[in-house]
């Protein structure tokens, strides 16, 4: 029998951050994940924002996590070899002069001042702007998919990645905690994300409310750099003249993949806003796994002995998990609090 501190469940995003964090505080972990099945962090443009760019409004504890999320990333990069933290300034489109004005007045907010630009620039070639952009400070962009291969190569390094499906019918209890298979663990994680949010998991845990995105692959004529363009939806320059364009929100139609409705409402979005042509080359969807009242679920499990969820994080994955799973860490080994607000438990 192998001993490890946690079994995590899930390696995206959640489940990614999360493993990191426990070995940097020392402890040993052991990962299961089905990438094959990932229908949430491998479809996600990876940005973090402490900003509610369409309503100007400040995120839920934005100040900690952005300054946990510029010490996370980078020591994930040195860790894994992997390149995948890129600070962007990201640009909202202003489209009346009201919107600018608002802009202004929060650049003279010290909550605000951090994160808003406060010079008025000419919006970039072919971009339809009649008011104007501004950028944004201290945000960026994580390159998903590469952060969550590299996390796994480290991981299958030290012989702590499994690449199946965890079988949670399987756990017995054992004297160190739990058992499966030929691993003791003192106990599992859930970071199962969507598959818990939609109910696919062989277990529950109430409070969940998913969200539908989708987004749209384009080839440009020019490429757009290094842009996020943000005017309702988002236009993000990504390599060889190609843009991604998103992200659409569905609360139902889980099952659907892709619709034809969701391209139309993102095709519509690129003809208001780019003067050029375009052209479609890929269509995908996911699932954010949000609660009903838009906090995480971290915490322990509901119903299940020695077992914690680490989920919930919707639309900001990428801003709320360095965060999260510091905190989450701190409570397993050193036992400080959680946050309240974020207990799986106020929902059961
Ligand atoms: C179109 C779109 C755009 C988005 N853009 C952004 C963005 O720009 N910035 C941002 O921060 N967020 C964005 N998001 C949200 C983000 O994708 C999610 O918040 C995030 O991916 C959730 O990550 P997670 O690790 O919790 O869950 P998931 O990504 O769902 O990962 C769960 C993993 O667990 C595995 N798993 C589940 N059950 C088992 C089991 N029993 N055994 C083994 N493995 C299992 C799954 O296969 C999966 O790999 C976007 C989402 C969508 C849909």
């Amino acid at each position: 029998m192998r001993y490890v501190d946690y079994i995590i469940v899930g390696g995206g995003i959640s489940g990614s951050v999360l493993s990191y964090t426990l070995m940097k505080y020392g402890a040993s972990v052991h990962v299961f994940d089905l990438p094959a099945e990932n229908q949430s962090s491998r479809v996600a443009a990876g940005l973090w924002n402490p900003i509610v760019l369409k309503r100007l409004k400040k995120v839920w504890m934005a100040d900690e996590m952005i300054a946990n999320l510029h010490e996370v990333y980078p020591d994930m990069e040195s860790w894994t070899g992997a390149s995948f933290f890129e600070p962007l300034p990201l640009r909202r489109v202003f489209h009346n002069p009201g919107e600018q004005n608002q802009w202004m007045e929060l650049t003279d907010n010290p909550g605000f001042k951090p994160y808003l630009n406060d010079e008025i620039h000419p919006t970039p070639p072919n971009i339809i702007a009649q008011h104007g952009s501004a950028m944004t400070k201290a945000t960026g962009r994580v390159h998903v998919n590469a952060m969550t291969e590299g996390v796994r190569k480290a991981l299958v390094k030290l012989d702590a990645y499994t690449e199946g499906r965890f079988d949670w019918d399987l756990v017995q209890p054992h004297s160190e905690g739990i058992s499966y298979g030929d691993i003791a663990a003192h106990s599992i994680i859930s970071c199962e994300g969507m598959q818990l949010a939609t109910g696919q998991a062989q277990h529950n845990v109430a409070g969940f409310a998913p969200v539908k995105g989708e987004v749209l692959k384009v080839e440009l004529p020019v490429s757009l750099e290094k842009e996020c363009i943000h005017q309702g939806h988002f236009m993000l320059g990504e390599a060889d003249n190609q843009a991604s364009v998103g992200a659409t929100y569905a609360w139902d139609g889980f099952d659907k993949g892709p619709t034809p409705e969701k391209r139309a409402e993102l095709e519509e979005h690129i003809q208001k806003v780019w003067d050029s042509e375009y052209s479609v080359t890929d269509h995908l969807s996911g699932i954010r796994p949000a609660s009903k009242d838009r906090r995480p679920l971290i915490g322990p499990h509901p119903d299940k002995e020695n077992t914690w969820v680490f989920n919930g994080m919707g639309s900001r994955a990428v801003l709320m998990a360095p965060y999260l799973a510091q905190v989450l860490a701190e409570h397993l080994l050193y036992g400080a609090p959680l946050i309240e607000e974020c207990l799986p438990q106020r929902f059961a």
